[in-house]
């Protein structure tokens, strides 16, 4: 008889504070987003508070923060979004999780600047899907792999670092997927990208949901938005994911048995957390 236990991951520390600045706006369509976007948004107000997130930042002062991230949707269409950041930083470093649209030269010298008026780190994090122009605009959007690429030349030469994600949707070996972004950095004169490579969503009913990470984002991390905190941005005002209303009081424990926990177990790492 197959008996089935989800793994159990307990918060270690609370290293990393996400921030999910809205969960709906976005200037893109991605083919493969998981976002279930209302048909018109156009006066979609869902963007979190400054007033949630300082809240968030007193209750969390006796923790080690290392990084707050800023998630969505797009974390860049919040109306506040400079003011955050510059709240944020104060705090610790920050990583803007980004479709990169927004990267433009005069927003990132602005960025710079802002980095510049303290001693936290600013990082950002865009994604793609393939190495392949063609292959990587059919899973996004047209014009995904050029912005992405163009936003990354830009950072570099304000020398901010960056991490790639690669979701590897076509399940391209690991070790060819490095070898052609290398050469597309090289090409590119991109120098201070990091790849972060995530495995295809296993097949729920293929996957053996028992088998633990050795390391996840919900083992140093919790996510803040507008409906309370959770677990982690796969989980985000999911109730399966939701830890409790605020800072104040959350639950440290969760039980892993969703289909995004087991990606997380597949991919055995971080899927959101930079570095190791
Ligand atoms: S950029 Fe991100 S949030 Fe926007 S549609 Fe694409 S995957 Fe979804
Ligand atoms: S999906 Fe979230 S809650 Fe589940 S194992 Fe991964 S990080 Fe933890």
């Amino acid at each position: 008889m197959n008996i089935y236990a989800a793994p159990v991951y307990k918060l270690e520390e609370l290293n990393n504070l996400f921030i999910e600045l809205t969960a709906k706006n976005c200037n893109q369509r991605c083919k493969n987003c998981y976002i279930d976007f209302p048909i018109n948004n156009k006066n979609l107000k869902d963007f979190i508070s400054i007033d949630r997130i300082k809240e968030a930042l007193q209750d969390t002062k006796c923790e080690n923060i290392h990084c707050i991230y800023f998630t969505g949707a797009e974390p860049m269409t919040h109306p506040d979004f400079n003011s955050i950041l510059r709240l944020c930083l104060k705090k610790s470093n920050v990583c803007i999780c980004t479709n990169g649209s927004f990267l433009n030269e005069k927003k990132v010298r602005f960025l710079k600047k802002v980095e510049d008026e303290g001693v936290n780190q600013i990082f950002i994090k865009l994604s793609l899907c393939h190495f392949d122009e063609l292959e990587n605009d059919k899973i996004k959007y047209r014009g995904s792999f050029r912005q992405t690429i163009f936003a990354l030349k830009t950072l570099d030469r304000y020398n901010f670092t960056s991490v790639l994600t690669i979701q590897n949707f076509y399940n391209l070996e690991k070790n060819l997927i490095i070898e052609m972004f290398n050469k597309i950095f090289c090409e590119q004169k991109i120098s201070n990208t990091d790849l972060q490579i995530i495995s295809n969503y296993p097949n729920f009913e293929e996957h053996n949901y028992s088998m633990p990470s050795s390391k996840t984002d919900c083992m140093f991390g919790r996510i803040l938005t507008n409906n309370g905190v959770y677990t982690c941005p796969f989980l985000s005002n999911d109730y399966r994911g939701r830890v409790g209303s605020s800072f104040k009081d959350f639950s440290k424990i969760i039980s892993a048995e969703t289909d995004f926990c087991a990606t997380c177990s597949k991919n055995n790492g971080f899927m959101f957390t930079i570095g190791e």
